[in-house]
């Protein structure tokens, strides 16, 4: 058994062992080549178990040193990766996700314990998809086939698809190994090699996976994982001039930042960012799905979802009855021990970003809105030193106001009444963002209207969050640059090469 496992089943079974004595901190590496190792300049962060407000492990702050270390391994594997079958490169994205179905419970509990989220989310959520995003793109890298066309009996068109080499692939904590492995999976199953930046607050499922993709005899260098700030590691991932793709999912202000930086380099830039994402409520919906359904299209794991429908608008003839059962709903949601099976939402992922959480509610307090319900910190027994927020509905009626223009990303929903199809139309376009939204009518005619003129990359009729990952996936406006998903994917990770073969 690798140390850091045994370390971890410490862990679960003696609660606080591991943060009450340092000697049993677990020390989450580098892996580069196919070797765990430690950051150049030796030095580390420390990792916060978001419920327990305790330090749990550290992991390497890696410089430019490391992710140059990291870019040559993979540039080195590159030229044999790139080579190898598909039937190959297939075999051993399965044989990752089969590892991690193995080890799918380990890897919940390693997922809660480092982000917060509950258990039982984890399990059913996160760690299938990571299984998925392998399975998925493994049977694609099968399946695709090229486009040829001929003019009029001359000549022949056909196209090639070449991998570009190093993939950066920079990713966020709130989904860590569910939008980590969505990258991973296709950037190698189409020949590519990588170099992974997670997040710094979340590096533990990465670590594990890392381990998993040795012990699968994944050839040295293909799958790299460098951890640290994004200033400094996720900074010289962007500005390597042999990394000619950057996958990013994060912050809107962040990709401003990789832009720029990647400018000189005429980069291929995928940006999965920020949402502020409407969740229409007519008065002929199915009642009882919608409020349902809202409910966790605003809570879900503590509402650090991208896709989270954080600005409901309620149709004025509902409005005091949907209200009324969504409020009471809320208030019943168990905010809890993540590894208790009955809490609904666990802790938010670090003190910095409640404290952030709670300065959006405040601000709305301020600017007039009105706080239904919740608004206010947690203290959970068992987890008193943990980031708890009850969740919080706000009412509001200016769509200018700071709450309902920039993104809380934590459990925080606004409301808003409307009376016409054209009114909420123009609520829904009037932020910056665009990357998801939801509809709730019977109305079929008013739905396709409906989700004819919405601005967002995706428009769930009746539904959020069933994902297909062979659909287009992205933001439009500040949401994001770029589709991912299916042939998306395909284009994404691959450079498309013309070539035209006359018949004379
Ligand atoms: P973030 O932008 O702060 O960080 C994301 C990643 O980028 C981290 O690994 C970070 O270290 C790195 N990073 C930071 N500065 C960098 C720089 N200058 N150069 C390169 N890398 C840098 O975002 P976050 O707080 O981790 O995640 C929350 C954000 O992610 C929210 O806005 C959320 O909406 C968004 N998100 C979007 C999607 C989507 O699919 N559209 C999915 C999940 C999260």
């Amino acid at each position: 058994t690798p140390k850091y496992v045994r370390t971890f089943n410490v862990m679960q079974s003696e609660k606080g062992a591991v943060t009450s004595q340092k000697g049993t901190i677990m020390n989450i590496k580098n892996f580069i080549n196919n070797q765990f190792v430690d950051a150049v300049d030796g030095s580390t962060i420390e990792n916060y178990n978001p419920s327990q407000g305790e330090v749990y492990s550290t992991c390497p702050a890696s410089k430019i040193e490391d992710v140059n270390n990291a870019v040559d391994a993979a540039k080195k594997a590159f030229s044999l990766w790139s080579q190898t079958s598909a039937q190959e490169r297939a075999d051993f994205l399965r044989a990752i996700g089969h590892e991690l179905s193995i080890r799918a419970n380990e890897f919940a509990e390693a997922e809660s314990l480092d982000q917060g989220k509950t258990i039982k989310l984890a399990r059913s959520v996160d760690i299938p998809r990571a299984i998925k995003n392998f399975e998925f793109f493994s049977s694609s890298v099968l399946s695709k086939s090229e486009d040829c066309s001929s003019i009029d009996g001359k000549a022949i068109n056909y196209t090639l698809r070449k991998p570009l080499g190093v993939a950066g692939l920079i990713s966020p904590w709130n989904l860590p190994l569910y939008l980590l492995t969505w990258k991973i999976a296709p950037a190698i199953a189409f020949g590519n090699t990588a170099v992974c930046k997670p997040s710094e607050l979340t590096p533990l499922t990465a670590f594990m996976l890392a381990e998993v993709v040795k012990k699968v005899g994944l050839p040295e260098g293909v799958i790299n994982m460098v951890f640290g700030y994004g200033a400094d590691a996720g900074r010289a991932l962007v500005k390597h001039p042999d990394v000619p793709l950057i996958s990013f999912t994060g912050g809107t202000a962040t990709a401003e930042t990789i832009i720029k930086d990647s400018a000189p380099y005429f980069k291929k830039l995928g940006l999965e960012l920020g949402g502020k994402n409407p969740n229409i409520i007519f008065e002929d919906c199915n009642f009882e799905k919608a409020v349902e359904t809202s409910l966790l299209s605003s809570f879900n794991n503590q509402g650090e979802i991208c896709l989270c429908g954080s600005r409901m608008f309620v149709h004025e003839k509902i409005y005091d009855r949907f209200m009324s059962e969504f409020i009471k709903r809320t208030e019943s949601l168990v905010v809890g021990d993540p590894k208790d099976e009955n809490s609904f939402m666990g802790a938010l992922v670090s003190a910095g970003h409640r404290d952030k959480v709670m300065g959006f509610i405040e601000e709305a307090r301020k600017e007039g809105s009105k706080i239904l319900t919740g608004g206010e910190k947690v203290v959970v027994k068992g987890c008193e030193k943990g980031y708890f927020i009850r969740p919080t509905v706000i009412e509001t009626t200016s769509m200018d106001c700071k709450i309902m223009q920039e993104e809380v990303f934590g459990p925080v929903v606004t409301v808003t009444k409307f009376s016409s199809e054209e009114e909420v139309l123009q609520y829904a376009n009037s932020t910056r963002y665009g990357l998801s939204a939801s509809l709730w009518t019977q109305d079929v005619s008013r739905a396709h209207r409906m989700a004819d003129k919405i601005d967002s990359g995706t428009v769930w009729v009746n539904s959020w969050m069933i994902r297909d990952l062979r659909v287009p996936f992205g933001g439009m406006k500040a949401s994001g640059i770029g589709r991912e998903g299916g042939e998306h994917s395909i284009d994404f990770y691959t450079e498309a090469k013309n070539v035209c073969v006359t018949f004379g």
